[in-house]
């Protein structure tokens, strides 16, 4: 059966042999590629954050801005990228809140930074998923008004800083700038910071991210302190003398770029034009490379096609690696079976496709347990599906690891469980162990993430 041969290229990756033409430099001198998620609580500061940045340091002038805003539109696809990082921006103000995964770009000394904004608002936690699972690393916007810090930190599953971290931390992010916003509105209080630090960190901790991986960075978005240049207000730089956001940003560890393994490139977002029938499938490249030409497969589908042109950073480019943030555009191919939460990879080493998995999952704050036969929403890099708890394995010790119990009958929170589930359609994945991109999964129930985890086995 096809999924069985699938299987079985897919684990013959020992035998693939890269091309020179994808470790070539493309661009010499360029600089590398970050991809920076921005998240946090709604109204934390992000998109005025994310305006202000673009603003300062953007390459991209409001009327270009304007022209690309009119193109996503004319290829029905107004609500992609560009739209809010105009901060005068009406459409956005009239809707509200960013819908999507905004795209947005920026030099800063050592990188092209490629931003990936992500709505706050509780309904759209699975888009700021799919900025998640691109990021190279994140800046947690924090509020600091009294009050609003303590709102994004509540637990009963309505405080996204808590949330939001620990997702990004188990979707891989290592590192993270902790941007503790609105420190106008307490007088740059260095009291308020300290206090917020304190009680932040230690959760972070708990989340998994090492002390020596988070940057801690007092700003005022409105105000513009500290985010390209030390602060000017003597209440800020009287005790801050540390570095502005823009060197924070410079100083991460930039990402591994692994182009030695096949392709694999998650599609986040599809751009269609019904009038001239193309398609562009938009998302990170994971591993690998493609160029102009290169033959593709469009999973889970399994239906060929060739690389027409690739867009990075709004910009034509030739070659894309593992890392870069790109549009590929596509022919010979029916636009219908492009589809955000597939994936391309190349035609002799098709990533598999399955319905029935295993998975060591952490189970989060939750209200009420989950049973054998609990429906959950399952995610998986941007894909989206839903699936039946079929069976509860093993309960397992936090500290050890090791199966503490067979067989519960419910899983509470808090819990750390191996489970079954099966899907109600093919996805692509594969277990963690052999590929990060496709192997972290969350479960997620009337709009909250109930758990987060892995795939230690693709059953069929
Ligand atoms: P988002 O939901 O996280 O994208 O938050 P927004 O960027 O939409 O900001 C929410 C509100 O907070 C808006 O009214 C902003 O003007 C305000 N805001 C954002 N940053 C600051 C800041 O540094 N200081 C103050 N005083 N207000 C801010």
């Amino acid at each position: 059966n096809k999924d069985t041969v699938n299987r079985k290229k897919a684990a013959s990756h020992a035998q693939y042999k890269p091309e020179k033409w994808m470790f070539l430099d493309q661009e010499q001198g360029s600089l590398s590629q970050l991809n920076l998620a921005i998240v946090g609580h709604v109204d934390s500061g992000k998109s005025t954050l994310s305006g202000r940045l673009l603003h300062l340091l953007g390459r991209i002038s409001k009327r270009e801005m304007h022209k690309y805003e009119k193109e996503a539109n004319e290829m029905g696809k107004g609500s992609f990228a560009y739209a809010w990082a105009m901060d005068e921006s009406s459409e956005e103000r009239e809707r509200g809140i960013t819908m999507t995964v905004a795209v947005a770009y920026f030099d800063s000394k050592k990188y092209r930074i490629v931003l990936l904004d992500s709505p706050g608002h509780k309904d759209f936690v699975p888009n700021m998923i799919s900025g998640a699972t691109q990021a190279d690393a994140a800046i947690l916007v924090v509020d600091a008004s009294i009050g609003s810090f303590e709102a994004g930190m509540d637990g009963n599953g309505v405080g996204q800083t808590r949330e939001h971290a620990q997702l990004i931390r188990s979707f891989g992010v290592e590192q993270i700038i902790v941007a503790v916003n609105k420190l106008d509105v307490v007088g740059y209080s260095k009291e308020r910071f300290d206090f917020i630090k304190l009680h932040l960190s230690s959760f972070l901790h708990s989340c998994g991210f090492k002390d020596s991986s988070v940057t801690w960075i007092p700003i005022s978005a409105v105000e513009n302190q500290n985010l390209v240049k030390a602060s000017s207000d003597v209440r800020l730089s009287g005790w801050y003398q540390g570095l502005c956001l823009l060197d924070v940003i410079d100083s991460l560890q930039p990402p591994l770029r692994d182009v030695s393994k096949p392709l694999i490139l998650p599609i986040c977002d599809v751009i269609k034009s019904q009038s001239m029938g193309q398609v562009a499938a938009c998302g990170k490249l994971e591993t690998g490379a493609i160029q102009n030409g290169s033959k593709v497969l469009v999973m889970p589908s399994g239906d060929l096609a060739m690389v027409r042109s690739i867009e990075r950073d709004s910009s034509r480019c030739s070659v894309a690696r593992a890392g870069d943030n790109v549009a590929v555009s596509l022919q010979g191919i029916d636009s219908g079976l492009v589809m955000p939460g597939g994936v391309l990879c190349y035609p002799d080493f098709p990533v598999p496709v399955a319905t029935r998995l295993e998975l060591k999952i952490i189970i989060l704050d939750i209200a009420s347990p989950i049973l054998i036969g609990s429906q959950v929403e399952f995610h998986i890099y941007h894909a989206k599906e839903a699936a039946r708890v079929v069976k509860i394995l093993s309960l397992l010790d936090q500290k050890t690891g090791k199966v503490s119990r067979v067989a519960p009958r419910i899983l509470k929170a808090k819990q750390n469980a191996v489970i079954e589930v099966a899907l109600d359609r093919a996805v692509c994945v594969e277990e963690y162990s052999k590929c990060r991109a496709l192997g972290r999964a969350f479960l997620r129930s009337l709009g909250s993430t109930i758990a987060v985890g892995v795939v230690t086995r693709v059953i069929e």
